[in-house]
């Protein structure tokens, strides 16, 4: 599988999981999607608050602000942010909640072991 061909099948997996946050009656705002090198560096150089390694760079990642009865939840370990999490990773996805120190507002997809 090319990288194009995982950047477009992770962009109809981000459907699926806009389509499920809503049907679970939660609803999104955009945050960090594809981060240009033109203002956060190369793969693999660091020049923003960016990693310097990160799959937004590759347009494999994309960060959520999530909100329930229109409250913005900020914990990670929210029970809604959970649901999404497993429902994405159900459909092979990595999510953010999984790694150390916790990230839970991102969707990835791995590539190169990089999530
Ligand atoms: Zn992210």
């Amino acid at each position: 599988m090319t990288l194009g061909d995982k950047q477009r099948a992770f962009t109809r997996m981000i459907a699926d999981l806009i389509q499920f946050a809503y049907n679970s009656g939660f609803e999104l705002t955009f945050g960090d999607a594809f981060r240009d090198s033109r203002v956060h560096g190369a793969m693999g150089k660091k020049k923003s608050y960016s990693a310097s390694s990160s799959n937004h760079k590759i347009r494999l990642a994309v960060d959520f602000n999530l909100f329930v009865n229109g409250e913005y939840i900020t914990k990670g370990d929210h029970p809604a942010y959970i649901q999404l999490g497993e429902y994405w990773e159900s459909l092979g996805g990595s999510w953010g909640g999984r790694f150390k120190g916790g990230d839970a507002n991102h969707f990835s997809l791995e590539h190169n072991g990089r999530k």
